[in-house]
């Protein structure tokens, strides 16, 4: 089994559009791919009927941003009723908090004598604006040399062009999701710049407030993470999740589907056996 349970299109932050996305997941054989775009989930209409027998499930997702104690943490959502209009309502706003943290953003650049941030966000296909392209329009103007440059120097929280957004709580997002008839996924445990410790409150709070699963396999991530993350999902009693967080082809090492297989301990308790797995309904 295949499962890729996060990925981007160019409707946030990716590179590719959604058909050409579904492409790529069938040439490199996936068996379920969730569209996972943070706060948005527009890319779900603008895909083309898939080929009969293509051997493809796809599903419908978001990536919300959350905040928890200062912490941005990412929340999947798969399986969604997209008519859901709670699901809407907080996505527009989440949507809304991106547009003025941009706006705050294109303030300090201009200051610093950079202008056109909000035209050229205008001109792309997003319809969530996310720090990825604030970082290609830095980089297009000379400010930064490249994307790791572009986030570790200017927008992080403290950077120069840095700005702060305040997404919904946790707690919000996954009841959302349970809303919507969605799964909730606790995204990429280790990539929060917290230490061990924390990552562990992090999912204990996560599951305190009704979240379902957490990412124990997605790219990057070597043999003793994946067994640490297993750890966490056990003790926990949480689903495990696997998925990509694939943005764009030049990204060789976050491509679709690339990622370690679960280990034993969390074979019993993947996602795809959750009562509620949507697959289950195509
Ligand atoms: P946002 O959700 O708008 O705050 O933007 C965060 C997005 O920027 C993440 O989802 C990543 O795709 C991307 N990102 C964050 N940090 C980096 C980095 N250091 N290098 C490249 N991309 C990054
Ligand atoms: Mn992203
Ligand atoms: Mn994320
Ligand atoms: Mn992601």
């Amino acid at each position: 089994m295949l499962a890729d349970l996060h990925s981007h299109t160019n409707l946030s932050d990716g590179t590719l559009s959604p058909d050409e996305l579904v492409q790529r997941a069938i040439s490199r054989e996936l068996d379920y791919l969730a569209i996972t775009d943070h706060d948005s989930i527009d890319a779900f209409d603008q895909i083309s009927e898939l080929p009969k027998d293509c051997g493809l499930s796809l599903l419908s997702g978001v990536e919300i941003s959350t905040l928890w104690e200062s912490h941005e943490i990412h929340i999947v959502g798969i399986g969604l009723d997209r008519k859901n209009p709670s699901l809407i309502s907080l996505l527009k706003d989440q949507q809304q908090l991106r547009r003025e943290r941009a706006e705050q953003m294109d303030m300090q650049l201009q200051k610093a004598g950079v202008c056109g941030l909000m035209s050229y966000l205008d001109q792309q296909a997003c319809t969530a604006i996310s720090r990825n392209h604030v970082a290609d329009f830095l980089i297009a103007n000379g400010v930064a040399r490249n994307k790791e440059q572009a986030f570790k120097r200017h927008l992080n929280n403290k950077g120069r062009f840095g700005a702060k957004a305040h997404w919904c709580s946790m707690a919000k997002a996954i009841d959302t999701i349970h809303e919507a008839g969605g799964i909730s996924i606790l995204a990429h445990p280790n990539r929060y710049r917290m230490g061990n410790k924390k990552i562990r409150l992090l999912v204990q709070e996560f599951a305190r407030v009704n979240g379902e699963a957490m990412e124990v396999s997605y790219s990057n991530l070597d043999p003793n993470g994946v067994a640490h993350m297993a750890d966490i999902a056990v003790l926990n009693d949480l689903w495990a999740s696997t998925g990509s967080d694939f943005h764009t082809p030049r990204n060789q090492w976050m491509d679709l589907g690339k990622f370690r297989q679960l280990p034993p301990q969390c074979i019993e308790r993947a996602v795809w056996h959750h009562p509620r797995w949507p697959g289950a309904r195509l």
